[in-house]
């Protein structure tokens, strides 16, 4: 992480990047994922705005962006210490960045929205990238009536945010089977085959296949029961083009079935 500072210009377009967020507990807890997530945010170059992409902002014909000035810092999940409910991100919205964005993303019919906030996809990652929570941040919906092409061609149009400055993160897991987690477990052979397929079809530049990656059927399945927790990548994917390099870090399967893998896209 420390190297790729050095390839970073002042006024370069701002790298992609997509973050394995997992268990809310890295929020607050030193660990060797929370440990990468700093040290990416020390390394990547000072944002105008972050745009996140994040699994726990769920929408049904719609597709949303926040645009409050103050999005509260919302505790979605349930069962964890009270430390972890008393957490706070304070940092900005970036109303003007996010109505620019509803504009970029017209033919979608995207809506503006001041019911959100921050979800733990967003902030649990971001209290150690930016800890002084100085960067304004907002969110952008996953309508899960679209299927996965349609997330992806929507991501495209958000391409043109990198030369404003903004860094778009998305924020799920590339693999991520809940009813499967097995805390102190090893990783299931099937976790560890997915997310080296997606790892190598990220590192060849084959995002398209990504998009299409319903086609894989049962080992589909098994990696994501659920979708919105891949969704986020197609976003991070969305915006990227072939001239960017790859950088994956954070590396491992945690609890047995969730891909704490991270990249990024510069
Ligand atoms: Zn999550």
């Amino acid at each position: 992480m420390a190297q790729l500072a050095d390839r970073f210009r002042a006024g370069d377009r701002m790298p992609s990047l997509f973050v394995g967020h997992g268990n809310p507990m890295n929020a607050i807890q030193d660990t060797a994922y929370s440990r990468g997530w700093a040290a990416a945010g020390a390394a990547l170059p000072q944002p105008s705005a972050i745009l996140c992409v994040s699994a726990h902002w769920m929408t049904r014909g719609a597709t949303l962006v926040e645009v409050s000035a103050r999005p509260p810092t919302i505790h979605d999940f349930s069962g964890f210490p009270r430390e972890l409910y008393e957490q706070q991100y304070p940092a900005p919205g970036a109303p003007e960045m996010a109505r620019r964005t509803v504009e970029l993303l017209a033919a979608h019919h995207a809506a503006s929205s001041e019911d959100w906030g921050l979800d733990h996809g967003a902030w649990a990652v971001l209290m150690h990238m930016y800890p002084q929570a100085d960067v304004p941040v907002y969110q952008l919906s996953l309508d899960l009536s679209r299927p996965l092409g349609e997330h992806y061609a929507l991501a495209r149009e958000l391409a043109a945010l990198r030369g404003l400055g903004v860094l778009i993160v998305g924020s799920g897991n590339m693999v991520h089977n809940l009813p499967a987690m097995r805390p102190g477990a090893a990783p299931y052979d099937w976790a560890v085959d997915f997310d080296r397929l997606v790892a190598e079809a990220i590192a060849e530049h084959r995002f398209g296949a990504l998009a299409e990656a319903d086609r894989l059927g049962a080992l589909m399945r098994q990696a994501h029961p659920t979708v919105e927790h891949f969704l986020p990548l197609l976003y991070t994917l969305g915006v990227a083009d072939p001239a960017d390099e790859v950088t994956f870090f954070n590396e491992g399967i945690d609890l047995a079935s969730v891909s704490m893998r991270c990249c990024l896209l510069a």
